[in-house]
């Protein structure tokens, strides 16, 4: 059977894959080794979070699927860091996962030019260079002129409960060995990494009573800019916040030498900055307490998944671990919690269409380039399925700038830095952020999504007008001004605004105080006639103008610096301001120039800022 584009997995990745690619025309096929499973959430139950969150708006914003299908089966909206700046503000939403994983199965049976076949790979044909398709272990053969890999943990994967192991790609799932095998016979860098979750606990054991409630937000917002914020009204289920004390710590400390990532049993890294308990408990030794989110998993059953307590200890000290926290003395353990180590490709194998520099039409995408999480999963899916497609159709690839989006930042650092850690995003990743917010995702990337004809003309057409009405105003703001005159400074007061000295652009009058849509309109009453989305955007813009323009004549200069040598001697553990994860990279890659340094997965703008400072004086110091 011959297809355009073959996407192995129904993960996070190998949904936005397939349905970027069926939806662009192309022919295309998704094999996955278990149907119901197409869009399971292996970990937690929710999508988003800081720069996650980015990540889910930019991809609605291209016409991906997980904004829409998280409006349809959240159980919870929240945007976190709300009393931040709205570049710093992510959107979060507790999702229920069977409904979540019956959307995404519905509409993916439902999407024309896509077929679904639930199959393991277990090899891949590659001719004189070129993936040519795969073979399952039905012994079907499937041709292709795109394969697209989204396997995800699954390629030789291995569990870890305690001194258990089990070979499996989830708990419960068959691990994918032949195609690991496959993959590894092309020569490919492999290496392996670990990710872990936490037990599952039966709702009807668990004493709320004695927890803190955390509910959702009062006026909750929608991920997709295509879900309708006016009559969003989802349910909103609270989240309980339980602690864990010393009698955990106990526990879990006289048991180390019983954890698999202590004992030498896991090989493969795991994410810092997501700790096991155990990890937790042994790095952050002064801390007496850590909180766990207990979070309801679905709607229809009474489960409840433990936030913030991740392990692979043996299954009797998780039962003690939980049992000794107030509310959970009576719990009952519906799944164990476990660690599970996988294969990934140096993404640096990848090009920025993640396509594999050694193997045309292979591309890969999601938890396999070694990065982790759902959303970052997804955007990878929805770049790779939407250049396989542009490649057959022999146009130029789409390749996100590292201005443009997160999601350029996202694949431009895994494609020329690699990792050697699970890679996920986070907000200090981007150097252009207060161009970057989650709120002008749409502004900024509806117009390749339209082009993809993945947006509808209808949808495309409001955010048109929407732009063409900001860029208006802001024309306006950074144009106009206003005198103190003794009757404006009067208006001003009324509105409980400070005084302007002299005369002023509307958009420092305006960015500079905390105005709502009934303020500025007493200001300028023309602005009247604009949407109450597009008055957000205006207040947003106001308030980040100067900043921006700041950042650009930074970006310059950050130019500039990169170009500076890093002397042989230079000490970076004397360099305060540093954090001990760069430092490390730092000496263990010794960049001669700061640009060499930049291209250290982890080493941030302010990381290299600090050391330009610190090369400047040491430079004057030996001329002094
Ligand atoms: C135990 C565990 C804990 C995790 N913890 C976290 C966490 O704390 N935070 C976080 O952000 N992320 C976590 N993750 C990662 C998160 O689940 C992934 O980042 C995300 O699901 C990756 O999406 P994906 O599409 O790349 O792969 P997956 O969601 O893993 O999907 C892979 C798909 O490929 C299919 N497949 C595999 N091999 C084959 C084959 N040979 N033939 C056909 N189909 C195949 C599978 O059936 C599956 O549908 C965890 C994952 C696991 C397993």
């Amino acid at each position: 059977m011959n297809y355009d584009v073959i996407v192995i997995g129904g993960g996070h990745a190998g949904i936005e894959a397939s349905l970027a690619s069926a939806r662009m025309g192309a022919k295309t096929l998704l094999l996955t080794i278990l149907v119901e499973q197409i869009g399971a959430s292996s970990c937690n139950p929710a999508i988003g979070g800081l720069a996650k969150g980015h990540l889910v708006k930019e991809l609605d914003a291209l016409g991906g699927e997980m904004g829409l299908c998280t409006d349809a089966t959240g159980i919870q909206f929240r945007i976190l860091n709300e009393s931040k700046g709205p570049a710093v503000r992510g959107s979060r939403a507790q999702i229920d996962m069977d409904r979540y994983r019956i959307y995404m199965r519905d509409i993916m049976l439902k999407t024309p030019n896509l077929d679904i076949k639930q199959e393991m790979v277990e090899s891949l044909i590659v001719e004189d260079g070129e993936a040519k398709g795969v073979i399952t272990q039905l012994a079907q053969e499937y041709r292709a002129s795109k394969i697209i890999i989204t396997a995800g943990t699954f390629l030789n994967g291995v569990i870890h409960i305690g001194e258990t192991q089990l070979s499996a790609g989830r708990q419960g799932e068959f691990a994918s060995i032949e195609l690991s095998k496959s993959w590894r016979e092309l020569g490919f860098d492999i290496g392996r990494l670990k990710t872990g979750t936490c037990a599952r606990v039966d709702g009807t054991t668990i004493d709320f009573s004695q927890m803190e409630e955390q509910g959702g937000d009062e006026n909750p917002i929608p991920f997709s800019f295509r879900t309708d914020r006016k009559t969003f009204n989802p349910v909103q289920l609270p989240c309980m916040v339980a602690y864990t004390n010393s009698s955990t710590h106990n526990v879990i400390e006289s048991n180390f030498y019983r954890a698999p990532l202590f004992s030498g049993q896991i090989d493969g890294i795991g994410p810092r900055y997501c700790p096991s308990i155990e990890d937790k408990v042994n790095r952050f030794r002064d801390r007496d307490r850590h909180q766990i989110f207990i979070e309801p998993q679905t709607l229809e059953a009474n489960e409840f998944y433990l936030n913030g307590m991740s392990t692979s200890l043996p299954t009797d000290v998780q039962l003690d671990m939980i049992h000794s926290m107030a509310g959970m003395e009576n719990a009952k353990i519906v799944r164990y919690g476990y660690a599970i180590e996988y294969d990934f490709i140096q993404p640096t194998e990848l090009r920025h269409t993640l396509e594999t520099k050694k193997i045309k039409n292979l591309y890969c995408a999601g938890q396999v380039n070694g990065t982790t999480g759902y959303e970052e999963a997804a955007a990878q899916g929805f770049m790779a399925g939407v250049n396989a497609v542009l490649n057959l159709r022999g146009e130029e690839p789409f390749v996100l700038r590292r201005d443009e989006a997160y999601i350029g930042v996202l694949i431009d650092d895994l494609v020329t830095k690699g990792t050697k850690e699970p890679y996920r995003m986070f907000t200090s990743r981007a150097e252009y952020r207060l161009l970057l917010r989650e709120d002008n995702a749409h502004i900024r990337l509806s117009h390749y999504g339209y082009k993809f004809g993945l947006l509808s003309d209808e949808f495309y057409t409001q955010v048109a007008n929407q732009k063409e009405a900001l860029d208006e105003a802001v024309e306006f703001m950074k144009s106009n001004s206003e005198t103190p005159t003794k009757e404006f400074l009067q208006i001003l007061d009324s509105l409980g605004e400070v005084k302007i000295n002299d005369r002023t652009f509307w958009i420092d009058i305006i960015g500079r105080g905390e105005f709502d849509r009934a303020k500025l309109v007493k200001l300028l009453p023309e602005f009247d006639k604009y949407s109450d989305e597009v008055i957000d955007q205006i207040l947003i813009e106001a308030k980040y103008s100067r900043y921006i323009e700041k950042q650009h004549y930074q970006i310059l200069k950050m130019e500039d610096m990169l170009r500076i040598k890093i002397p042989a001697d230079f000490v970076y553990r004397t360099v305060s301001g540093l954090s001990n994860e760069i430092v490390e990279k730092l000496e263990l890659h010794t960049p001669t120039t700061l640009h060499g340094a930049s291209q250290i997965s982890g080493v941030t703008p302010s990381a290299l800022e600090i050391i330009h400072i610190y090369i400047k004086m040491a430079q004057k110091s030996n001329k002094g």
